[in-house]
C-alpha cells in the first residue's frame, strides 16, 4: 500500500517518463498501485500520485454487466471533440485521489482511445466511452503533471481553489493513506 501525494506534491505537477523495460520492480509496482487504488476507493490512480514518475496508470470500472479493470503501460490517447451541450454539475462531477473528497464539474470529451502496453509487455487499445472515457482522460493527464483542477473552468476554478486553500494543501509533501486519514465520501 502506498500513501497517496496530495495537490501541491511536485510529484503530481512534473511529466512522467517512459517506461523502459517491464521487470520485476514495475510488477511489484502495479500490482501495489491496484492494492492502493481499491483501498481509496477509486476508479483510476496514476503513478505519480504515489510519487513514481513513470508513466503508468490502472483503473478499475463496473457498470451492470462489464467490469474493466487494467494496467496503461507508457499509453497515448486520442479524445474525440467535445460536445456543445452545456457543463452539467451532477453528470460532469469529478474526483481525485489527490484532492480528496472535493468534486468539481468539468467538460471532457466523450469517447476516448486508449492505446497501451500491459504487464506482459503487450499492445492492446480499448474504445471508450462516456465514464470510461472520462478516466482515462483524467488518469493520462497525471502522466502530464496536470490535475483536473488545472482544467476547471469559472466559477469552478475559483472554488477549487478557494477548497485547496481552506483544506491547506497546495504545498509539497502532503499525503494521505487509504483506509486511515481520509474517507471518501
Ligand atoms: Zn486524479
Amino acid at each position: 500500500m502506498y500513501r497517496i501525494r496530495i495537490t501541491g506534491d511536485p510529484a503530481l505537477h512534473t511529466r512522467a517518463l517512459e517506461v523502459l523495460a517491464i521487470d520485476d520492480y514495475i510488477r511489484e509496482l502495479v500490482a501495489d498501485m491496484f492494492e492502493t487504488m481499491d483501498a481509496a476507493p477509486g476508479v483510476g490512480l496514476a503513478a505519480t500520485q504515489i510519487g513514481v514518475g513513470l508513466r503508468i496508470f490502472v483503473y478499475s470500472y463496473s457498470t451492470d454487466d462489464e467490469e474493466i479493470r487494467g494496467v496503461a503501460i507508457n499509453p497515448q490517447l486520442s479524445i474525440s471533440e467535445f460536445s456543445d451541450e452545456p457543463l452539467d454539475e451532477e453528470a460532469d462531477a469529478e474526483g481525485c485521489l489527490s484532492i480528496p473528497g472535493e468534486r468539481f464539474p468539468l467538460k471532457r470529451a466523450n469517447r476516448a482511445l486508449l492505446m497501451a502496453t500491459d504487464l506482459e509487455g503487450q499492445g492492446y487499445q480499448i474504445e471508450a466511452e462516456g465514464w470510461l472515457a472520462r478516466i482515462f482522460q483524467h488518469e493520462f493527464d497525471h502522466l502530464e503533471g496536470m490535475l483536473y483542477a488545472d482544467r476547471l473552468v469559472r466559477p469552478h476554478k475559483r472554488l477549487m481553489k478557494k477548497a485547496i486553500k481552506e483544506n491547506e494543501w497546495g504545498i509539497p509533501a502532503l499525503s494521505w493513506l487509504p483506509g486511515e486519514d481520509y474517507l471518501e465520501p
